[in-house]
């Protein structure tokens, strides 16, 4: 399987995945040429894709949708409340419905789609398997539920919101009623949340984790890279299993590609 997050932040989120048979993105927050270059930067191609699957409905995330599927005979995957929120996104033709909980395929690739806490209708992460390998991914959540906990065991790779810096937000250039959207059960994960979820709750499975949807206001990469190591040194000795790797992701450009 492989992975790479070709952009992650407010202005623009897409998620490649490719397994034997199936290609597929996550959200699609710019439009069909950043994806190409970001695509060549990565040294991949999306000429042929199978499916866009859709977290929620904010624009950062669909904004590129349907200027992809123009050219293209993918389906898009969503639930009932994006459809029902993201008005730009009716009219496409090839669309599917899902629900959280109810497990769905798209070629060889399993798919589950689990809910989060943030202020959007329906709004999901996923998870995947596919060839003997798990990951899961989970941008734009308040807060790690216990449902979303349960999805991020067993898995060989995460991609996990780090959005913000407490401090960096608290002092920053936003105003206060969205700081405080930020901070809320319904905002964004914080550098320190992500921190305890790798220290504390984490199973330990997973060699690698993507820090996504930084905040470029209100966080700094390596602060972000900085915290969530510590975390990992925090962690009790890891019975046998590899140490967790974690990578950066950006706004402009492409992650590393993971081929595992
Ligand atoms: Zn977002
Ligand atoms: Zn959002």
């Amino acid at each position: 399987m492989k992975i790479s997050v070709l952009g992650s932040g407010s202005s623009g989120n897409c998620v490649f995945l490719e397994t034997g048979r199936t290609r597929v993105l996550v959200d699609a927050g710019f439009g069909i040429r950043s994806l190409r270059r970001r695509c060549r930067e990565a040294g991949i191609s999306i000429e042929e894709f199978d499916a866009i699957l859709v977290t929620h409905g904010h624009s950062d995330h669909i904004a590129g949708i349907p200027s992809l599927l123009k050219s293209s005979s993918a389906v898009l995957f969503m639930n009932e409340g994006t459809r029902e929120e993201a008005y730009k996104l009716r009219g496409i033709e090839r669309q599917e419905l899902f629900c959280s909980g109810q497990p769905f395929s798209i070629g060889d690739l399993s798919v589950e789609a689990f809910p989060t806490p943030h202020d959007a209708a329906e709004s999901v992460g996923f998870k995947f398997s596919a060839e003997g390998i798990s990951g899961a991914l989970a941008t734009d959540l308040g807060e790690i539920t216990p449902t979303v906990l349960k999805q991020l065991e067993q898995c060989d790779w995460l991609v996990l919101e780090s959005n913000h810096d407490e401090e960096l937000l608290k002092v920053g250039p936003y105003p206060w009623d969205l700081k405080r959207r930020v901070l809320g059960p319904t905002g964004h994960l914080s550098n320190r949340a992500l921190a305890e979820f790798i220290s504390r709750d984490f199973d330990g499975r997973a060699a690698h984790l993507f820090l996504a949807h930084l905040s470029r206001k209100n966080n700094d990469p390596e602060l972000a890279l900085a915290s969530a190591n510590t975390a990992v040194e925090q962690r009790p000795t890891t019975n046998g299993y590899h140490p967790l790797q974690v990578h950066l992701t950006y706004q402009n450009n492409p992650s590393i590609v993971l081929d595992l």
